[in-house]
């Protein structure tokens, strides 16, 4: 049987009811198949990818809490340590009610190849709970992250495993995790990134992700004879991702004209008013059927209909699998040129595959929103030398990251004879690097 199928297989037999892990595995390896054919009888005899597919440790762990009422909680916790080949595990913590062990191997999977594509030494890992911050107070925050941290700190450490943030684990989250860490270690290390600004954390990191985004989307269509200025973009989501993604869109020109949230989305045929999603969404931590109040010629609707709002590039920045084949016809029918995604996995294979034949440009996940982690990155490079660097350097840094992720794909995507499959093209850059780190270090 060919390798990649038969790896495929015994992954799904080893790891049931784990559909996301599944998907993550057949999208990587399927896209690889060039670069393992290439090597396929050093890569057997080394169980290359038997090796790449299994994680090198899963943590779970109990996470119990008091709420304000004085009735005791009690989550489940997480870390998939997946891959150190090429620098200590890194990763971000998701924190969301529809957190379990697949999903979380499904990011930590990818993780390894995105933190490989930014040439950074980090390897790949994931982490979280499935708590729901939304519409806890503050004090409720504060014990679950003590009492997540209090069992994590044991795995994780600057040159060990530093986590990050993700889904529902922002600055504040992240606070109250380093405090709690610091509390039982004594040490001030760089030991979690996206830190406040006050306490060791990065210019530019809140930014980042969104950021980076558009500095690789702006990138991908002008090597394809596309202006960015001037189209029209329509984005999910209304988190760290979605806020940055659309500041930086409109700085370069472009109109925005969509956010969502989990339960709606709203449509402003003048643009998204950024500032005012940034008080509802960061200062208040309200729902976006607010975005009205503040802006009344929007619309508010129900469902996640984004895709449906005709646009030249979409951004898709909420959760894994949010756009779909039907999604995928809608922009191909409205002649939407574009689509980089924002967030893990947000398109379905189906979505991802249609688009591509018919010759929108698909930037995938692990390369397009590779900005956060590489800010995380020299974050630590900053925590190491303990100085911080200005705004404008890191942001100059990033902008330079996000380049050299996509010509490293693109080229990527040339040696295989894949030109313009940028899918392909990503998976394979990140891997070569990871592969080689891997044999090196003989057999672990
Ligand atoms: P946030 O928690 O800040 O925001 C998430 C946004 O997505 C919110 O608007 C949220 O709505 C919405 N959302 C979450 N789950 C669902 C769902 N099941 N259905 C519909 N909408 C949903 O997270 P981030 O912006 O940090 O992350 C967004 C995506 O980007 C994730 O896939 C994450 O893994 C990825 N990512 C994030 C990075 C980062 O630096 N933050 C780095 C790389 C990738 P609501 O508030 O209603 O839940």
């Amino acid at each position: 049987m060919d390798y990649v199928d038969q790896v495929l297989q015994s992954v799904v037999k080893k790891n049931p009811a784990e559909p996301e892990f599944h998907q993550a595995v057949k999208e990587v390896l399927e896209s690889l198949r060039p670069a393992v054919k290439a090597n396929e009888e050093r890569y057997r005899r080394e169980a290359l990818l038997e090796r790449l597919v299994e994680p090198d440790r899963q943590i779970k762990f109990k996470v119990s809490w008091v709420n304000d009422q004085g009735q005791v909680q009690v989550n489940t916790g997480y870390r998939v340590q997946f891959n150190n080949a090429i620098g200590p595990y890194k990763g971000g913590l998701r924190l969301h009610p529809s957190v379990n062990v697949g999903i979380i191997k499904f990011l930590g999977f990818e993780q390894i190849f995105k933190n490989s594509l930014t040439g950074l030494p980090i390897g790949g890992a994931k982490g979280g709970s499935d708590f729901d911050p939304k519409g806890k107070s503050d004090r409720e925050v504060l014990a679950f992250c003590t009492s997540f941290i209090t069992e994590l700190y044991k795995y994780i450490g600057a040159d060990m495993d530093v986590p990050a943030g993700d889904i529902g684990t922002g600055a504040r989250e992240i606070g109250y995790m380093y405090g709690q860490y610091k509390k039982i270690k004594g040490t001030y290390e760089g030991v979690l990134t996206g830190k406040g600004l006050t306490y060791g954390g990065s210019l530019v990191r809140k930014e980042a992700t969104g950021y980076g985004l558009l500095y690789l989307t702006e990138e991908m269509l002008k090597c394809n004879g596309h202006d960015i200025a001037g189209k029209t973009v329509v984005i999910s989501g209304s988190g760290n991702v979605a806020i940055y993604a659309a500041q930086k869109a409109i700085q370069l020109g472009a109109r925005v004209v969509t956010a969502s949230d989990s339960n709606g989305w709203v449509y402003d045929p003048d643009g998204i008013d950024v500032e005012v999603l940034q008080q509802i969404k960061e200062v208040r931590r309200e729902r976006l059927t607010e975005y009205k109040k503040y802006r009344p010629e929007s619309e508010y609707h129900e469902g996640c209909g984004v895709w449906s709002v005709k646009c030249d590039i979409a951004l898709p920045c909420a959760t894994q699998n949010e756009l779909n084949l039907e999604d995928a016809k809608i922009l191909v029918s409205n002649q939407c040129i574009a689509v980089a995604e924002g967030a893990n996995m947000p398109a379905t294979s189906e979505a991802t595959e249609y688009l591509q034949a018919h010759g929108v440009l698909f930037a995938p996940g692990k390369a397009a929103n590779a900005g956060g982690v590489a800010t995380s990155a020299l974050e630590m490079s900053q925590n190491s030398e303990r100085l911080s660097w200005t705004f404008e350097k890191v942001d100059k840094e990033l902008k330079q990251i996000m380049l050299s992720i996509f010509h490293n794909m693109s080229d990527a995507a040339k040696r295989y004879n894949v030109e313009g499959d940028y899918v392909s093209g990503a998976s394979i850059a990140g891997f070569e690097k990871v592969a080689d780190a891997m044999i090196s270090q003989g057999i672990w």
